[in-house]
């Protein structure tokens, strides 16, 4: 099972934000969204960083309430880690458990083609394993 299954199951919107965006702007974003990230695009719509649930949290631990004043690039990691839509569901596990991350976007060509998440990961897993099973059990029937 590859990347690009994930995606043409839950398409390839991203939500993204510019550096400028405040942290206030981002909260709201990521709570009215109902997701842990968003990805920080430069002018040129190029992926510029990554601003997660954990990335909010240090900052309030770090600024107290002056962090939602802040920008997205003050706090985004800017080394983003991204993922092919040909890779496998394995690939992605592996490197999500190395760099302990939980999102990783698709990109091919520089072109942004969507985003995987752990929960993406772990729902097609399952599903997967539940298919593996449903065939094993037909397998003994039938035999
Ligand atoms: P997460 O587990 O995705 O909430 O992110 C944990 C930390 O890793 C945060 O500092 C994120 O900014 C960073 N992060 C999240 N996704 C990536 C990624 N694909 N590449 C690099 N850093 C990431």
């Amino acid at each position: 099972m590859f990347v690009s299954d994930i995606l043409s199951q839950k398409g390839g919107f991203v939500f993204t934000v510019t550096p400028g965006t405040s942290i206030a702007q981002v909260s709201q974003q990521l709570s009215v969204r109902r997701i842990g990230s968003v990805l920080v695009l430069d002018e040129e719509g190029a992926v510029a960083g990554i601003v997660s649930e954990r990335d909010l949290v240090r900052a309030l631990a770090s600024h107290g309430a002056k962090a939602l004043e802040l920008e997205a690039r003050q706090i985004m990691t800017r080394d983003v880690v991204t993922c092919d839509p040909d890779d496998s569901i394995d690939q992605v596990m592996e490197s999500m458990t190395r760099g302990r991350f939980r999102h990783l976007p698709v990109v091919r060509h520089g072109e942004l083609l969507g985003l995987v998440s752990i929960g993406d990961v772990v729902k097609w897993r399952l599903e997967e394993t539940q298919h593996e099973a449903e065939a094993l059990k037909a397998y003994i029937v039938a035999g």
